[in-house]
């Protein structure tokens, strides 16, 4: 059985090319089913009545497109609604969708868990289960399209579970699923990796034709701190990844958590102004979602504001990304850790399956600092 939902949609158009000359059926069928895919997604064969009936049963005979079953849905008062699907395994991954304005943000899930171990991380707190196929992560987004066709996103975020460029073997083909006009047509720009600093993936990442774009998570502005707060810093250091961020086709993005002091003073905001410079990134502050793990505080907001005043001083493009979903876990990981508590209140021995997420509820769409 082949899962076509695995497939980036000019490869499952040829295997399904391939296919119909098999059958004996007309070529132009292919492209009735991709269509079916991700553009207007069907739930079985079945569904394609403009297939004959007996097409439709040997298509079911030879591929798959499996569905994602909702666990939760959560609605927060300021319009951001998380969901938790269930895996067939019986995991469980995290994806969270931002209204604001025009824009429809989904910040999705590339593993059932992360095993990077950020200090102030849910989900790193929890290990790594497994990473997710591409019908997985994009598989997010076409069940969100099939609930309602109003959650069809214009921008996509790797801000939920796992590390994406761990997993590059999946996140490559979600891509092309992501951007062409046969999958879900979102534009390379609207559509931003999100990493702890991988160097081979950013590599390759970079290596891509199309513009999608790249936030690094960098969140110290010294290896000793980044060390103690992101284990990944000993395998991949700060300087490396800078000159990564150098030589990557387009601009990048920085992502700098902002701890309660821990990396907020003033000479860590001279030092980190001297990074982006070094590379010409663009800062985003982004506000500590409570509930993550450790015994982080957020910085205040006055201390927020000061920290990009020096940014922007420095000459740094710098933005603070506004907390969304707050009342609702949105941070993602956090429904998972809560949803998993709720079932199983004794809850030691289900602690160790706990794996959840990463940071950030608080997506995107920075507001001038
Ligand atoms: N593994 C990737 C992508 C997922 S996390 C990465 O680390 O970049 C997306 C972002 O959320 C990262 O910058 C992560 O450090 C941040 N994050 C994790 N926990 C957080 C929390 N409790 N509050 C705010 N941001 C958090």
């Amino acid at each position: 059985m082949i899962n076509l939902l695995n497939l980036a949609p000019e490869e499952a158009n040829q295997t399904l090319v391939a296919f119909m000359a098999e059958a004996g059926e007309p070529a132009y069928r292919a492209r009735q089913i991709v269509h079916r895919l991700w553009q207007h997604p069907a739930s079985d064969f079945d569904e394609m009545n403009d297939l004959p009936l007996g097409l439709r049963q040997q298509l079911a005979e030879r591929f798959t497109m499996p569905r994602l079953m909702v666990d939760t849905h959560q609605q927060s008062s300021d319009g951001t609604q998380k969901f938790l699907f269930r895996l067939s395994d019986g995991q469980a991954i995290e994806t969270v969708a931002i209204p604001d304005g025009k824009r429809l943000t989904l910040c999705i899930s590339s593993q059932a868990g992360c095993a990077l171990q950020c200090a102030f991380c849910a989900t790193g707190a929890m290990g790594f289960a497994h990473n997710l196929e591409p019908f997985e992560i994009a598989g997010q987004v076409r069940e969100l399209a099939m609930r309602d066709p109003a959650l069809r996103p214009t921008n996509i975020v790797f801000m939920g579970m796992g590390e994406p460029l761990m997993n590059w073997k999946a996140v490559d083909p979600t891509l092309s699923i992501l951007n062409t006009p046969d999958g879900f047509g979102i534009g390379a720009r609207h559509i931003t990796v999100s990493t702890v600093g991988v160097l081979p993936g950013i590599v390759a990442l970079g290596e891509r034709p199309e513009q999608f774009r790249l936030a690094i998570s960098i969140h110290a502005p010294t290896d000793e701190l980044r060390r103690s707060l992101m284990p990944v810093n000993l395998k991949y250091p700060l300087a490396e990844v800078i000159e990564a961020a150098r030589e990557f086709a387009r601009r990048v993005t920085f992502e700098y958590v902002m701890l309660g002091g821990v990396n907020d003073a003033a000479e860590q905001a001279a030092a980190l102004a001297r990074l982006a410079k070094d590379c010409g990134a663009f800062v985003n502050l982004i506000p500590l979602h409570p509930g993550g793990a450790g015994s982080f505080v957020p910085s205040p907001a006055a201390v927020i504001r000061r920290f990009s005043g020096d940014l922007r001083r420095a000459n740094v493009e710098v933005a603070v990304r506004k907390s969304r979903g707050l009342d609702i876990a949105a941070a993602c990981g956090q429904l998972r850790v809560e949803r998993l508590r709720r079932r199983a209140p004794v809850g030691a021995h289900e602690h160790g399956d706990v794996q959840v997420a990463q940071g950030i509820g608080t997506l995107l769409d920075p507001r001038p600092a």
